[in-house]
């Protein structure tokens, strides 16, 4: 299938706007399709790396079940929502990432993905630190992984025409 064009594409932000959007939120909301044909929309932290999401969470629960039922979700990141009630609006900034949610299974893979939750979360801990809170959660712990379909990024339209895009794209 197709993804949608933005409507107002003016607003649109560039890819490595969207990737620096995700680089730098410290959480987003993940849509899945939950029980009884109600979407589920779940806030959670996360990770961004090598053009993927990762989460964690437990090993069992509403948004795993769902995940498991049907992998297509969304995962939108808000960087930035300042109200400005003399022009009743908001100069916002967000990110949504259409994808698919996979379970990460491998041990390696799933402690790399821990440690990159660590090092984001807990950046002055150390390795040794980090090694060992994983050691100890990995029996309760999942690990998710969302690969991006579309990513799409948009500004409040005085956001972009004053210029004022994120400041450091990756
Ligand atoms: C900023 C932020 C960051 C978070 N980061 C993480 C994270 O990294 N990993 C993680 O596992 N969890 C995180 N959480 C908690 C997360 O939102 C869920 O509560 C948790 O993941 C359990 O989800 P579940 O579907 O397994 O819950 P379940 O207990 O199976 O959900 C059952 C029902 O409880 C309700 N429910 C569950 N969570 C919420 C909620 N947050 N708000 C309102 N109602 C809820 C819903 O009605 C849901 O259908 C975070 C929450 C916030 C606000």
């Amino acid at each position: 299938m197709e993804f949608r064009k933005m409507r107002r594409d003016g607003q649109a932000l560039t890819p490595a706007q969207c990737r620096a959007v995700l680089a730098r939120g410290t959480s987003g909301v993940l849509a899945v399709a939950g029980d009884g044909g109600y979407p589920y929309a779940v806030p959670l932290s996360y990770a961004w790396q090598e053009d993927r999401l990762v989460f964690h969470c437990a090993k069992a629960g509403h948004k795993l079940d769902a995940i498991i039922q049907e992998p297509k979700a969304s995962f939108c990141v808000i960087d930035q929502d300042q109200v400005v009630p003399e022009e009743y609006t908001t100069y916002f900034r967000s990110v949504i990432v259409f994808g698919r949610v996979r379970v990460v299974e491998d041990e390696s893979q799933l402690r790399a993905a821990a440690a990159l939750l660590g090092r984001k979360y807990a950046p002055e801990h150390t390795s040794e630190q980090l090694e060992q809170a994983i050691t100890q959660s990995l029996p309760r712990l999942c690990v998710l992984e969302l690969i991006p379909d579309c990513i799409s990024g948009k500004e409040a339209v005085e956001l972009s025409r004053a210029g004022q895009g994120p400041a450091n794209p990756v």
